[in-house]
């Protein structure tokens, strides 16, 4: 499809030709002129793979960089699908925050930016800014749809989900949940950040493009199951934008559950520095009120713990990885039923 481009002027620049039908592998190109290097640019992975007629997706890894199944999957993509098994194009960015990506970090360890905290960016800002800002000027508008491929991080064990970002605009919200269903991962759930609208799906979604993101475990890690839920999941959304043909598709599950984050009580938040002693796994059935979890100074013996408590009914969805709390760190985050 064809829309205009921003009008906000960019030193950024891609080395492949969104154009040109096949597959290309290279890079976007942001001017980078550290102490080291003075003309220098940071290299953000991009490959295009188009064919015939069809939509145009782009599909997101390493938006954070401590987050690995959606960006495995991707570089997987890459490089096995063969052009002529698709109709349309794919923009495939499997680490787009990339010095995040190749220091293991959620942040980008350059200008320090959360990229999911950076948009629309700012084309004469940071990396980060610059890198975000290309997206939504040059990319979105080139697109149909958007999958933002997010695992829970290092510091979040999150249960594997395909997330539907919501949309003020009624038919995109139903099609961003057909999106998220399609994915058909064990559980959908409904997420906006707080109605943060600097995320890279809230973007999207302003762009109307057809949104919807993931959450695939976490932990800091590699979940051998959530990494089987990304493979499987992008080829069924792929299939159902009429990307990859039908006879592709696999059988879905039956048990899919769709839930919602219930706002600020879906989380519980340390109050005090210590240790954090989790109650509960995941998947538990949990009352507002009730015990969370249990907050240990081990360094001073003579104070009890401090507990902590549910805001909200629900299932335990998420629960923080490293023990070590500090007032205000995420502990659980509770999810229950959408609608
Ligand atoms: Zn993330």
């Amino acid at each position: 499809m064809s829309k205009p481009a921003s009008t906000r002027s960019s030193s950024a620049f891609l080395s492949v030709d969104l154009d040109r039908m096949g597959k290309q592998v290279g890079f976007l190109m942001i001017p980078h002129s550290p102490d080291d290097d003075a003309w220098g640019v940071t290299r953000v992975p991009v490959a295009v793979i188009a064919n015939g007629t069809g939509p145009t997706v782009i599909l997101e890894g390493g938006n954070h960089g401590d987050e690995y199944e959606g960006p495995i999957a991707i570089c997987e993509l890459i490089r096995e699908l063969d052009p002529g098994e698709i109709q349309g194009r794919l923009i495939l960015m499997p680490a787009n925050n990339v010095h995040a990506v190749m220091a293991g970090k959620r942040v980008s360890p350059v200008d320090g930016v959360n990229f999911n905290r950076a948009f629309p960016g700012d084309p004469h800002g940071t990396v980060t800014q610059q890198t975000t800002a290309f997206i939504v000027d040059q990319l979105y508008p080139e697109a149909d749809a958007f999958l933002d491929l997010h695992s829970g991080g290092s510091s979040l064990d999150i249960l594997p989900s395909a997330i539907i970002q919501p949309s003020e605009d009624s038919t995109l919200r139903q099609q961003n949940i057909l999106a998220a269903q399609a994915f058909d991962a064990p559980l959908t759930v409904v997420i906006d950040n707080l109605g943060d609208p600097r995320t890279a799906t809230a973007a999207a979604c302003r762009a109307g493009l057809i949104t919807m993101g993931t959450e695939l475990g976490g932990g800091g890690t590699v979940s051998v199951s959530a990494l089987e839920i990304a493979r499987r999941g992008i080829r069924n959304v792929l299939v159902h934008l009429g990307v990859l043909s039908t006879e592709t598709a696999v059988e879905p599950r039956r048990d899919q559950r769709i839930l919602s984050l219930p706002g600020t009580d879906a989380y519980v938040f340390a109050t005090v520095d210590g240790i954090f002693e989790p109650l509960h796994r995941h998947g538990h059935e949990v009352r507002a009120g009730e015990p969370a979890g249990r907050i240990h100074c081990t360094w001073d013996p003579s104070r009890p713990p401090e507990e902590v408590h549910y805001q909200s009914d629900g299932m335990l969805y998420g629960r923080r990885q490293p023990g070590r709390v500090k007032p205000g760190n995420c502990c659980l985050v509770v999810a229950k039923p959408y609608g």
